[in-house]
């Protein structure tokens, strides 16, 4: 798929371009290309011809949109790869499926229903289309891990007709134009002998089957739109642009085909005090100049809320850093722990009493009045 072109460009559209400039690219470049309208040039001319539908199918539906604006050609699936989070983690509540098994083109199968990507698949089962959720999560949430429920929007089989978009007591009748096959073949005559030329029955639309009475619930669909409400638990440790799959909740398949999945992907909320790199926790402690000086044992804030009593010794310099084992987060894979890394942030004050400056004053005059300057200091 890497050297299909990207979908704007093959209309000529800019990536904010509104339905209805879409629809009029469309129909500029359809007609264009139409295979009919270029008899010296057909198979050239059938090739961009079918690289504008496609375009346009995908373009014209926002779902559909929005997921080839995030993902591109390659899918969901060309997320996992080259994400910097590290690792592409998947999680399913019925057994887990790599992600080989995902592929894009599954997707149209389901939008188009045997277009002219999937003729191969005409008239057979087809998978339902893989959905995906972005969930926001705090910073907490992730370290601890917790359940979610959400609300999806997708299509579910039609309970009054059981998919079959007939109505009930009725059946889909065989397609009298292409016999059933959803596909009609033509033989044509050319310079260069006779060719079979393939294209999908427009009676049935590659299905096979006419519905002559439709179901009143779905109007002959076979599925309804729905509003799902799902349960996702989260594990502790996830963390931005990792995913959760769970088997089967995408949408429904057609004619037999396995239902899609959802794929959860998680981001993770900025937080006021603490980072992350990986496992590791980062924050600042600022600390007064007292403590600086004679050592303190210092009360540190942890992720989970709980305090973590760490002493730091006499004379530590700014900046330092200090690294408390195995309190980070939760390494998803191997379930070990991170460490937490706080670096202090000595505050000079810049208010004293009188009584506290007497007291610096008195200091001073028992140090020497400045520090020795080394001989390539900042004077040499
Ligand atoms: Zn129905
Ligand atoms: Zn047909």
């Amino acid at each position: 798929m890497a050297d299909k072109r990207d979908y704007y460009e093959v209309l000529g559209v800019s990536k904010t371009a509104t339905d209805d400039e879409l629809k009029r690219a469309y129909r500029k470049l359809a007609k264009k290309y139409h295979p009919d309208a270029n008899p010296d040039n057909k198979e050239e001319a059938e090739k961009k011809f079918k690289e504008v539908n496609e375009a346009y199918e995908v373009l014209s539906d926002s779902q559909k949109r929005r997921m080839y604006d995030q993902f591109g050609h390659d899918g969901p699936s060309g997320f996992g790869g080259g994400n910097p989070g590290g690792g592409y983690y998947s999680y399913s509540t019925s057994g887990f499926s790599g992600f080989e098994d995902f592929d894009l083109g599954d997707i149209f199968s389901s939008i188009f229903g045997g277009g002219s990507r999937n003729s191969r698949k005409n008239n057979g089962p087809i998978r339902g289309a893989d959905l995906r959720y972005n969930l926001d999560i705090t910073f907490e949430e992730s370290f601890m891990g917790t359940e979610k429920e959400i609300t999806i929007s997708r299509d579910e089989t039609c309970t009054t007709c059981s998919g079959t978009g007939a109505r009930p007591g009725t059946s889909p009748e065989t397609c009298k134009t292409c016999g059933g096959t959803g596909q009609i073949k033509q033989v044509q005559n050319t310079i260069l002998g006779q060719m079979q030329t393939t294209r999908t029955c427009s009676a049935c639309h590659g299905s096979g089957k006419i519905i002559k009475d439709v179901c009143d619930n779905c109007k002959g669909k076979g599925t309804v739109r729905k509003q799902a409400r799902i349960k996702v638990k989260i594990p502790a440790g996830i963390d931005t642009g990792q995913s959760i799959v769970l088997k089967g909740e995408g949408e429904p398949g057609v004619r037999g085909g396995a239902k899609g999945d959802l794929y959860i992907v998680v981001r993770i909320k900025k937080h006021s005090i603490f980072t992350r790199k990986g496992t590791t926790v980062y924050c600042n402690i600022p600390i007064t100049f007292t403590q600086a000086v004679l050592g303190a044992e210092l009360e540190i804030p942890m992720v989970d809320g709980k305090k973590e009593k760490y002493k730091i010794p006499d004379g530590t310099q700014n900046a330092t850093t200090f690294t408390i084992k195995g309190k980070g987060f939760k390494n998803i894979n191997t379930n070990n722990n991170g460490d937490f890394v706080f670096t202090v942030n000595v505050q000079i004050p810049k208010r004293l009493s009188k009584e506290q400056r007497e007291l610096l004053v008195q200091l001073a005059k028992t140090m020497n009045e400045q520090p020795p300057i080394k001989k390539r200091g900042i004077f040499g």
